[in-house]
């Protein structure tokens, strides 16, 4: 089956996120099962270098103000199709964001460049490769299936994969000629969205098949409380509507081959772990103690991420011979209250502001215990991270964090099959007690050490879910020619 990604991130190339990691690397395991993947990204500056080594496979003269190029590059062991525009992606700040952090005011220009030119891939291929089903991830790629539909022309089939229902690309009514977009669509079961143009909304109405990225999340987005105003729609699509989980690139993370680790380890023999907190602690400033838990947390710091709630947690767990060490960037006073609590707590709390790939290893390697108090989680990564390094989740009981870890109650432990710790309802006072929980846990060290030994045991590749990605698209394949 040949499949085109069009996507607004992929690891290892740009990344703020979960959603370019498994752009990364759900395309290398269906290559593997013998399909062709082919991922339409734009060439934002970071990756221009990539242009000189790729050939051109499609041109267009005018698209939204500039000429407008798809260069095809094989890197990494993925095929890229990079959607050169300079005018809309060759710039300073981040992939979103202006370098002063606010929204580029044109991201509805230059999102809408990747569904239209995603959707002339769709229909005409590119320099003859055309695709059979178009994977569509997120609202940046949401108005694909609209161009699409506008061309009247047979098409591939299109599957939407939502990765998070909080970022939809909503813009006022006035871009609908700007984007090039007939009226004829803009009606409450097309890309109208209380009066307004929904990106994601276009991408989930105008889909063939729609996937999310667990099976809790599939469920909790049929209600208020998470659907965030798409529930309705998603309710009456629930039948084209499926969870497929996320797995991790087992090679990029691997305790016994990370070239971040001073130590790498496994199953067998842990004691590499040991040397990595002491690495841990130099990195953090924590005072160095081999026995007491260490608990670490990788992190966007938004409130969706629930880590307001870990700075109440923290004298309760600094009482218990807790320390933690954060890693995070995002809502700037989330980042100054931890920075705070750095000072406040030395030795205990240590916190570094920013994003550093390298560092999240070693925090993995290094760490007891991983920290995620999702408000929502749709998938996370981080817990499969934790899984395999040995570093056990402490998670809110919500979305992909609910479905991937089996948590140590009586129960869990007595059959052997716990793996980290859960907290539900999703509170300050719960996921205290959570914390407690593993600190009294950590301090029974062959429970301890057998709970890390089975998660490192746990699934977390991508051989099933890459099959599930499979299923949906040739269900959706089927529903096309009915
Ligand atoms: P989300 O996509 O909502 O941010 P996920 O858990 O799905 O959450 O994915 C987050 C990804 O980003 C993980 O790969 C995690 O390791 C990485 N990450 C988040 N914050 C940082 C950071 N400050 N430094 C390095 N990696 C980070």
């Amino acid at each position: 089956m040949r499949v085109l990604f069009v996507a607004s991130e992929c690891a290892p190339f740009v990344k703020t996120g979960g959603l370019a990691d498994v752009i990364g690397a759900v395309p290398k395991a269906l290559e593997a099962m013998g399909h062709e993947v082919k991922i339409l990204i734009p060439a934002y500056r970071a990756l221009l270098p990539l242009l000189e080594t790729g050939q051109r496979v499609s041109e267009f003269s005018d698209l939204f103000g500039g000429k407008v190029r798809v260069i095809e590059v094989r890197a990494e062991g993925l095929s890229l199709l990079l959607l050169d525009a300079p005018h809309l992606f060759d710039r300073d700040g981040t992939l979103y964001l202006t370098p002063e952090g606010q929204d580029w005011p044109d991201n509805h220009l230059r999102f809408a460049a990747l569904g239209l030119v995603g959707a002339h891939i769709a229909a005409d291929g590119a320099d003859g490769w055309v695709p059979d089903v178009v994977n569509c991830h997120d609202w940046q790629a949401g108005l694909l299936p609209a161009y699409l539909r506008q061309f009247k022309r047979p098409a591939p089939a299109v599957v939407t994969t939502i990765h998070n229902i909080a970022f939809q690309g909503v813009y006022g009514p006035q871009n609908l000629a700007p984007l090039g977009l007939s009226a004829e669509l803009f009606t409450q079961d097309g890309i109208e969205y209380w009066g307004s143009i929904s990106f994601l909304k276009a991408g989930l109405a105008l889909a063939d098949k729609i996937t999310t990225v667990s099976n809790s999340y599939a469920s909790e987005l049929l209600m208020p409380e998470f659907g965030m105003g798409m529930e309705g729609l998603l309710t009456a699509r629930a039948g084209d509507l499926s969870g497929i989980l996320n797995g991790i690139d087992l090679d990029v993370w691997n305790p016994g081959t990370d070239p971040a680790l001073p130590r790498p380890y496994n199953a067998r023999s842990l004691k590499g772990k040991g040397i990595n907190k002491a690495e841990v602690e130099a990195r953090f400033d924590l005072t160095p103690n081999p026995s007491a838990p260490l608990f670490c947390a990788v992190s966007r710091l938004t409130s969706q991420k629930g880590f307001d709630m870990l700075l109440d947690c923290l004298p309760g767990l600094i009482a218990k011979g807790g320390r933690l060490a954060l890693l995070g960037s995002g809502e700037q006073a989330i980042e100054q209250a931890f920075v705070d609590a750095s000072q406040r707590y030395k030795g205990a709390v240590g916190v570094v502001i920013g994003y550093d790939e390298g560092l999240s290893h070693l925090l993995q390697g290094g760490s007891d215990a991983i920290v995620i108090p999702s408000r929502f989680e749709p998938c996370g990564l981080t817990q499969l991270y934790g899984l395999r390094y040995g570093t056990i989740p402490v998670v809110a009981r919500t979305g992909g964090l609910a479905d991937t870890i089996i948590d140590a109650n009586d129960a869990g432990l007595q059959a052997n099959c716990a793996t980290g710790i859960q907290f539900s309802p999703i509170t300050t006072q719960m996921f205290s007690q959570a914390l407690a929980r593993a600190c009294d846990l950590y301090a029974q060290p062959k429970i301890w050490s057998a709970m890390v030994r089975r998660a490192m045991k746990h699934p977390v590749g991508w051989d099933v879910s890459a099959g599930a990605y499979l299923d949906v698209y040739n269900a959706a394949l089927e529903q096309k020619s009915n």
